[in-house]
């Protein structure tokens, strides 16, 4: 067993100041709902940060120290200030894991790895949700039959404005007649990125038996295998060259 995967659980953490309504849900914070769960699973040493935080909890000692940043925002993508966001981006190309959850397809994070708005069509009426598991032999769906549902969510829609995945790992449909790409994954230099759907302050959806194992088993799958600096060196030949 090798060394644990530094695990950094990133929560805007503003609707819960301020909606009476979430803190029933999530009384210390969404962060604090999936640190809890990732928190107990072996080989993962699990830390959190929020927006309010100085640095909004990210200075560069810590995303140094990071192999997963799992990302949740919804109202305040805007306040995440651009050099925090374009440090993170550096440290993805160079090997760090990104888990970017449900409204944070608009966080400037994950448009800035993927280079598209990331829109979606969206509607707030507590309707069902089934997510299809489409790739089963995937280290993202281990432990997760065909397909699993959550019986009151957010609605997202299609198109969603992302880059074709690298590879397409659930599908949800929507009681109201609406699919989604609710799972997709891409590699981005030597980072890897997943982008999961389920979430929703006002949603008990980060106490989901298989949400929270399709987390800790994308927390595995995003761990970096390697680090490595973004650079374009000069480089001195490998066989001596004829002289010209
Ligand atoms: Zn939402």
């Amino acid at each position: 067993m090798g060394s644990p995967i530094r695990v950094l659980v990133w929560n805007e953490c503003r609707h819960e100041k301020v909606h009476e309504a979430v803190r029933e849900v999530y009384p210390d914070g969404i962060h604090a709902a999936i640190a809890g769960h990732l928190g107990k699973q072996q080989g993962m040493d699990v830390r959190t940060a929020t927006l309010d935080d100085p640095e909004h909890g990210l200075a560069e000692e810590v995303l140094s120290s990071t192999d997963v940043l799992i990302w949740w925002g919804h109202m305040a993508h805007n306040e995440v200030s651009d050099e925090v966001a374009g440090r993170a981006h550096t440290r993805v190309l160079e090997g760090m894991g990104l888990i970017a959850l449900h409204s944070s397809q608009d966080s400037k994070i994950l448009k800035r790895v993927l280079g598209t708005t990331c829109c979606v069509h969206w509607r707030e009426a507590g309707e069902k949700e089934r997510l299809w598991n489409i790739e089963p032999g995937h280290p993202i769906t281990e432990g997760i039959g065909d397909y699993f549902e959550l019986p009151h969510v957010e609605m997202y829609g299609e198109r969603f404005d992302v880059p074709d995945p690298d590879k397409l790992i659930f599908i949800s449909w929507f009681e109201g007649g609406e699919v989604f790409r609710s799972g997709c994954v891409w590699e981005r230099g030597h980072g890897r990125v997943f982008y999961f759907r389920p979430g929703h302050e006002t949603f008990p959806i980060y106490y989901d038996q298989n949400v929270m194992r399709v987390l800790a088993n994308a927390t595995r799958w995003a761990a970096p295998r390697i680090w490595k600096k973004q650079e374009s060196p000069h480089v001195e030949p490998i066989e001596p060259l004829p002289q010209r």
